[in-house]
C-alpha cells in the first residue's frame, strides 16, 4: 500500500527563493522575479518584471516576486 502521492517539486521549486546566481533572461541582470508557467520558467530583473508582468502574470501558474528585496536597505 504506498497510495500516497508525494508532493509536486514544481511548486515548491517556484516558490524557493531566488539567488544572485539567478540571473534575467531578457538581459542577465540579478533575477528578483520567477515566472514559472506549463511551458516553462522565466526569470526576470524588476526592470523587465514590470515590462512583462502584464502580459505573462495571468498565464502563470506561479509569479515569484522577490522585488521588495530591492527596497529593503
Ligand atoms: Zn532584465
Amino acid at each position: 500500500m504506498n497510495d500516497i502521492q508525494t508532493p509536486t517539486l514544481e511548486v515548491d521549486e517556484a516558490r524557493a527563493p531566488l539567488t544572485g546566481l539567478d540571473r534575467c533572461d531578457s538581459c542577465g541582470a540579478q533575477a528578483y522575479v520567477r515566472a514559472t508557467m506549463s511551458s516553462g520558467t522565466l526569470l526576470f530583473c524588476a526592470h523587465h518584471a514590470a515590462k512583462h508582468r502584464e502580459a505573462l502574470e495571468p498565464v502563470a501558474t506561479v509569479w515569484h516576486d522577490e522585488t521588495a528585496k530591492l527596497h529593503e536597505r
